[in-house]
């Protein structure tokens, strides 16, 4: 009998998920039927008629994950970490009864397993983040939490308020991390990142200032902006790019490049990446909550640009 699975939210016509969890599930021998469900009233109403009909998790997507998250009877620590919902795994007794509903966010943790995967030199890295929209504000906690290598992390944005609200939110975790440390000993052996938020006008000023010693400014640059779906760059100056060695587009297409990610290697960034690997990375994540065990990111990411070409 196939798995249930399904996504929700409105708009949901333009999903990719349907077919990346297929993928998944092909490479893996498993018989899922995964669809696409649209949700014009409450979500509660209809994930209940889905997991009613048998449904055993679900994807949830723009704008239904806060309602997923009181819906979820338990969360995981990446859930809490995001106070969204984007995975639910129910489990059921032998009557088919559901005992407990978990709700997990893989959307931020898909972009460091990327970055991991891509073999992002994080080390030591000094971060920037241009953009600070709902993409960004789910980046910043996994990146803090699962990366305590980076030297820190700069979130540029047009709207400045947008990007202190999210620095904030990070420096609050990180001294929440800190507590944590200090409690369990292991403080002195971490190291701490620093995080801060400039306009573009102040992140220039800084690459400027570092320019002369020739001290490398920001290591990775990360495109979190809605740009490229304009074929427009982030409006940065080049000296930006003169020290970064990394550079990744969350937005993705099926040439593997953007207009950032061909701007970057332009200007000598040796490594640039498209958001694809993101996008099939928290799929992926989420694949592994319902099945226990985590799909081959690298075949699924080539499939995707096979079918992003048709
Ligand atoms: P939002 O609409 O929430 O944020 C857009 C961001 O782009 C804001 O920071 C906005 O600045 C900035 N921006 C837009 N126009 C301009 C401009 N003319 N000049 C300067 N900055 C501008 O989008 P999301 O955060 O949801 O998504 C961002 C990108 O990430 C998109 O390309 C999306 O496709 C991609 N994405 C990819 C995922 C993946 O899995 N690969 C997952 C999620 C998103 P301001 O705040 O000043 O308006």
């Amino acid at each position: 009998m196939s798995v249930k699975l399904a996504v929700f939210g409105n708009p949901i016509e333009h999903s990719l998920s349907p077919v990346i969890h297929q993928h998944f599930a092909q490479q893996l021998g498993q018989d899922v039927e995964y669809s696409k469900i649209l949700v014009e009233q409450s979500f509660k109403q209809a994930a209940d008629e889905f997991f009613a009909q048998g449904g055993t998790g679900c994807n949830i997507t723009i704008p239904c994950k806060l309602e997923a998250k009181e819906y979820a009877t338990a969360l995981t620590p990446k859930a809490q970490l995001a106070q969204a919902v984007n995975t639910l795994k129910v489990e059921r007794d032998e009557s088919g009864k559901i005992i407990s509903v978990l709700g997990d966010n893989t959307d931020g943790f898909g972009l460091y397993t990327d970055l991991v995967r891509l073999n992002c030199p994080l080390e030591n890295a000094d971060v920037v983040i241009l953009g600070a929209g709902g993409a960004t504000r789910g980046i910043v906690p996994p990146l803090l939490h699962a990366s305590t290598k980076i030297n820190s992390v700069t979130i540029v944005n047009r709207t400045l308020e947008k990007a202190q609200e999210i620095a904030a939110a990070g420096q609050e975790y990180i001294e929440k991390m800190q507590l944590e440390a200090k409690a369990n000993g292991t403080f002195d052996s971490l190291k701490w990142p620093t995080i801060q938020a400039l306009s573009y006008a102040q992140l220039i000023s800084h690459c400027y200032f570092a320019a002369p010693n020739h001290s490398p400014a920001y290591n990775v640059i990360i495109n979190a902006t809605s740009l490229s779906l304009h074929d427009q760059l982030p409006p940065a100056e080049d000296v930006l790019y003169s020290n970064a060695q990394f550079a990744y587009d969350l937005y993705y297409s099926h040439a593997g490049s953007t207009i950032f990610t061909q701007h970057a290697k332009s200007l000598g960034v040796k490594e640039s990446y498209d958001g694809l690997g993101m996008l099939v990375s928290q799929a992926a994540l989420s694949y592994e909550l319902w099945f226990g065990v985590r799909p081959d990111i690298t075949k699924t990411i080539e499939y995707m640009r096979e079918y992003l070409k048709k």
